[in-house]
């Protein structure tokens, strides 16, 4: 068995395994005709039932075979031009490769002595990844494992950070079009039921900061903390940016922590030509940025960057084992010997053993630069406006806002007269007769009660055609189902 580890002895068995990966990876993407096979839970199921675990194969080859059946065959694929489902991106070949070498290595990130080098880099991307956000000379952060655990340590920080004990007496402000991920970790943080208080959004879908003030202002006449104010940068469902110089304003007359969730907007950091949607950020407490959503990253790669890095104590636990107190270096003291203070990553973050997915991001900023990823990201920009001239011109679409980032949220509108609740199953069935088809996969939302359908666009490769044909089936659909439910007088 010890010739299944990973050593210099079995090198030979790790290059032919690992390459026999890869080429199974690069042929099943090369044989791709959807997004999706259509495969059912009901038809997949009983093929992994069937997998007796206590009898291995004995052999990688063996396990390749079997894992085309079970898993390659009928996974859904990101890298598709009519992919256009959630919040997934295609991944970059720099990223893929960090990602072999991160899993071989297998670095902790935890302490230093787990990591070296893997400390300093995931540092200097924490310190490059402030810069370009501009939060200034006492920033820091560190990387986890997506934008919900991101908001959960912001909004831990900006809890602590108010000095009050009465949890209930906490108020977070948020868009109604805010990730949930904000209302999960009021209830981790023992806040009150109400304590996310959910602040309108105007027609583009963006905070009425008019209203935020209208709160804050209730906020404080009620003798309540205005805890933290959550901007979102790149909304999940729209794609939508808050006003972030108005709030960074409120945030600093009231006191509270300003977050900026910019899991998805964090590729504008990138951009060339759009940096500027992301003004105001700068002003940020704190903020969330996805890689693995718009730097073409493979998940899990995130991270959580703070203005003053000293707030990352309120993460700071210590244990003997892994990262004992060290005496504070001063000037009149400096950290003793060569060795120094010891960067031990653990005392920022929320984790304890911890994947090494900066190395993702270096190796991509090392051989594509951050021009290059800003590049694809501006494309798929790109292509959402034109999508949205598409929609807008189509008579048998409606669209719902002008995109800002890459997302359009859209719905079927049948010719003939249909109740409102016929349009929300029309649409709902064209999206899941979309999927059981493979021929696409598109996302749904709901606007104002009503069932609509989403494009989120993250792959270059998607072309107007794409989008024109993906159009045509859902109408197909659409068109199909109220055909046949719908009584005609
Ligand atoms: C996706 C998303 C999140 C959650 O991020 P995960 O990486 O899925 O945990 C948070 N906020 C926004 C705005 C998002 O789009």
């Amino acid at each position: 068995m010890r010739s299944h580890l990973l050593n210099d002895a079995t090198a030979e068995s790790y290059r032919r395994s690992v390459t026999e990966g890869v080429e199974r990876v690069a042929s099943r993407l090369a044989a791709t005709r959807g997004p999706f096979t259509g495969v059912t839970p009901a038809e997949l199921a009983p093929v992994i039932d069937a997998v007796d675990l206590d009898r291995p194969l004995g052999d990688s080859t063996a396990a390749l075979d079997e894992l085309e059946g079970v898993y390659l065959r009928d996974a859904v694929y990101f890298h598709h031009p009519r992919y256009l489902g959630h919040l997934n991106c295609p991944v970059v070949i720099p990223a893929v490769l960090g990602e072999a070498v991160l899993s071989a290595v297998n670095s902790s990130l935890d302490t230093w002595d787990q990591s070296a080098g893997g400390t300093l880099i995931e540092q200097r991307l924490i310190e490059w990844t402030a810069g370009r956000i501009g939060l200034g000379p006492l920033a820091d952060g560190v990387f986890t494992s997506g934008g919900t655990q991101s908001n959960l340590q912001a909004l831990l920080l900006a809890r602590e950070e108010t000095g009050t004990g009465d949890l209930s007496k906490l108020r977070i402000f948020s868009s109604e079009c805010s990730h949930f991920s904000v209302q999960k970790s009021a209830t981790l943080l023992g806040l009150g039921r109400d304590a996310v208080v959910s602040v309108p959004v105007d027609r583009d879908k963006r905070m009425q900061s008019v209203v935020l003030a209208a709160e804050l202002e209730a906020c404080r006449a009620e003798g309540l903390v205005p805890m933290a104010i959550v901007a979102t940068a790149g909304t999940t469902d729209f794609g939508s940016i808050d006003p972030l110089p108005e709030i960074a304003a409120l945030a600093a007359e009231y006191g509270a922590w300003m977050h900026v969730d910019a899991a998805y907007g964090c590729g504008l950091l990138a951009s060339r030509t759009r940096r500027h949607l992301l003004d105001g950020i700068e002003q940020a407490d704190s903020v969330t940025v996805d890689y693995h959503k718009s730097f073409f990253q493979p998940v899990s790669s995130s991270a959580v960057l703070v203005r003053d890095g000293a707030t990352l104590r309120h993460a700071t636990y210590h244990a003997d084992y892994l990262n004992p107190r060290q005496a504070p270096a001063t000037k009149a003291s400096p950290a003793a010997g060569p060795w120094g203070r010891v960067p031990n990553q653990v005392d920022k973050s929320l984790q304890t053993t911890r994947r090494f997915d900066a190395l993702k991001l270096w190796m991509t900023l090392r051989v594509m630069g951050a021009d290059g990823i800003g590049e694809l990201f501006d494309e798929v920009c790109g292509l959402a406006r034109e999508g949205f001239e598409l929609l807008a011109a189509d008579p048998r679409y409606e669209v719902v806002v002008e995109p800002q980032l890459s997302t359009l949220v859209y719905r079927y509108v049948p010719e003939a007269t249909a109740s409102p609740a016929d349009v929300d199953r029309a649409n709902l069935y064209a999206r899941k007769a979309l999927f059981a088809s493979g021929e696409a996969v598109v996302a749904g939302t709901k606007v104002d009660g009503r069932q609509y359908l989403k494009f989120t666009l993250l792959n270059p490769e998607t072309t107007t055609a794409d989008i024109t044909a993906v159009l045509d089936l859902i109408a197909g659909h659409a068109e199909q189902y109220l055909g046949e439910n719908l009584v005609h007088a």
